[in-house]
């Protein structure tokens, strides 16, 4: 080890430096004796080197598949000791800007420890102890074979639960339960020094907090305690729309401020274009292939876009059709979307919250999903997002983004202020906006370079006008713009780097701290 240190701070002339890294590399992580693998082949490293977002690519020097948390400290350790090796966990690498990578450093892949899904439970719901690195679909496999499931979703599945942990981790359910962070209740977590430390809101608080929407920043996340409700087995899946964004936020609001029991058990919303175009207009609205979208019931007052709210009611297989549509009409009855304008479906639970992995399906067959994703994820003050309507959907994006464009409400009340997590300033909620965009590869869709260039009009324009708004999942170049990113919270953040990961080893990707010394 000592050999390394020396090696690579007095590099010899004439020699591929690069070479020798990986080499003297290889040595030390030999004599670290670890219980999982050490990959330095090309195909592995340049894998590891990409992600969803495919348009960043930072090499690492090798990737680690370790057993478990233990192989996590020693490789830790290992990098402490070396004047600027970093090390990054890597979920399943389905990040848009490159923040799982680490350019010649080590990445960790969380897929290869054991990720077996343990759950505890009670008639009225329990646990499941499941590793960092585990899918959230064969979380939701395993739980649901017991008659279980986690509370707070994403909308798609194969992202792994450190993932979405070091995030929010944000579906149609997070009104009621808040973001999937705030529904686990103890972690395992190995530090930027190399500890492996157990954290729950009452054991090592700071590091459980921190660790929550912490970026990856001051731990690896091995094991979460995940909270289980009993598993809903049907549900009504239900989109109506408006022409007018007003109404339609007063209906969001309306419904995630009620009661359990008093409203729908997901909602979500999104933005179409008021036009026949299949991917971005009234054609992507439809649920069943034989209740299409008719045009004639669109108000003559609607305007380039429209809007859509998407809920969902849970109910258990044996419930009669006419109870279920007692209580959607019930519910709905209290709503004003647009007369007719109405559509609907009934499946599995499971199949609702596999939904996105059909859509994965098409994609691959269409060549879209391997393509390069510029999204583009805010969280936009509920004070602004009718400003925010105005002057980005109804205006920039008049045309659509070639996907979908999602807006929903979420309570401030649900979620903790203690976890890292970065919301708007203002107001007791706030709105998601989500552009995924989807758009064939150059020539066939528009150059990547073009909607990396409206996403950043989007961002000025928002700041220029002085919008309320943070980036969900951010990403920034310069230190000057992530303590912006962090306003207030930013001497927090800084301190907690200093106690949980001082050489700044973790989580290079991210661009936020440069490694120390
Ligand atoms: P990676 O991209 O591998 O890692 C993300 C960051 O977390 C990196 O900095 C990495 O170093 C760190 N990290 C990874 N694992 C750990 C760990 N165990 N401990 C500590 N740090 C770790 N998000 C939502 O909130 N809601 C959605 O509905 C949603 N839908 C999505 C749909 C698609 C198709 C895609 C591509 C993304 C979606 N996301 C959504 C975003 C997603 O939650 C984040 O990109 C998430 O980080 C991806 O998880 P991952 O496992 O691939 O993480």
């Amino acid at each position: 080890m000592i050999a390394y240190l020396e090696r690579v701070s007095i590099p010899e002339p004439n020699h591929n430096e690069e070479d020798d890294d990986v080499l003297i590399l290889r040595n030390g992580l030999d004599d670290l004796q670890l219980q999982g693998t050490i990959e330095f082949c090309s195909s592995t490293v340049s894998v590891a080197g990409r992600d969803f977002g495919g348009m960043h690519f930072a090499k690492p020097l090798a990737v680690v598949k370790p057993a478990g948390a233990e192989d996590i400290a020693k490789v830790i350790k290992l990098a402490s000791r070396s004047p600027n090796l970093t090390v990054s966990a890597r979920g399943n690498g389905h990040s848009i800007n490159g923040q799982a990578m680490a350019h010649n450093g080590l990445i960790i892949d969380m897929k290869s420890i054991d990720n077996a899904v343990n759950v505890s439970y009670t008639t009225s719901g329990g646990y499941a102890d499941v590793g960092g690195g585990a899918l959230w679909a064969d979380v939701l496999k395993r739980c649901v074979s017991l008659g279980l499931a986690p509370r707070s979703w994403t909308d798609y599945l194969d992202l792994t639960v450190g993932g979405t942990l070091s995030n929010a981790g944000v579906s149609g359910q997070a009104f009621r339960y808040g973001p999937q962070s705030e529904n686990v209740t103890e972690l395992e977590v190995v530090t930027g020094n190399g500890e492996i430390v157990t954290c729950s809101k009452y054991q090592n608080s700071q590091l459980f907090f921190s660790v929550l929407g912490g970026l990856g920043q001051f731990g690896i996340i091995t094991r979460a305690r995940v909270l289980l409700q009993p598993c809903p087995q049907m549900v009504r899946w239900i989109r109506v729309v408006y022409g007018d964004f007003s109404e339609f936020t007063r209906d969001a609001e309306f419904l995630v401020t009620r009661e359990e029991g008093e409203s729908f058990d997901y909602v979500e919303g999104f933005v179409f274009v008021n036009s026949d175009d299949p991917v971005n207009g009234w054609p992507s609205i439809q649920l069943d292939p034989n209740h299409p979208f008719d045009p004639v019931h669109i108000p003559s007052s609607a305007g380039p876009v429209l809007y859509c709210l998407e809920v969902v009611l849970h109910y258990r297989g044996n419930d009669h059709f006419s109870s279920v549509d007692e209580v959607v009409d019930g519910l709905l009855g209290q709503l004003r979307y647009c007369n007719k304008m109405r559509f609907q479906v009934d499946l599995s639970y499971v199949d609702f919250l596999s939904r996105v992995k059909v859509a994965e399906k098409q994609a691959k067959a269409n060549g879209i999903w391997d393509a390069p994703h510029p999204w583009l994820n805010l969280f936009v003050s509920k004070r602004d997002i009718a400003d925010f309507d105005r002057l980005v959907f109804n205006n920039i994006l008049k045309h659509g983004i070639g996907g979908p464009i999602l807006v929903y409400p979420l309570l401030r009340s649900k979620w903790d202020s203690r976890t890292s997590v970065v919301l708007p300033e203002g107001g007791d909620s706030f709105y998601l906006v989500a552009l995924l965009r989807f758009s064939p590869p150059y020539p066939k869709g528009p150059p990547v370079e073009d909607l990396i260039a409206q996403n950043r009009e989007i961002l000025e324009c928002c700041t220029r006008n002085g919008l309320d708004f943070k980036l969900y999942l951010p990403h920034y170049n310069s230190k000057q713009e992530w303590k912006q990113h962090f306003g207030n919270q930013w001497s927090r953040f800084k301190e907690r780097k200093a106690c949980f990961d001082p050489m700044a080893i973790l989580a290079p990707g991210q661009k936020i701290f440069p490694r120390n010394h």
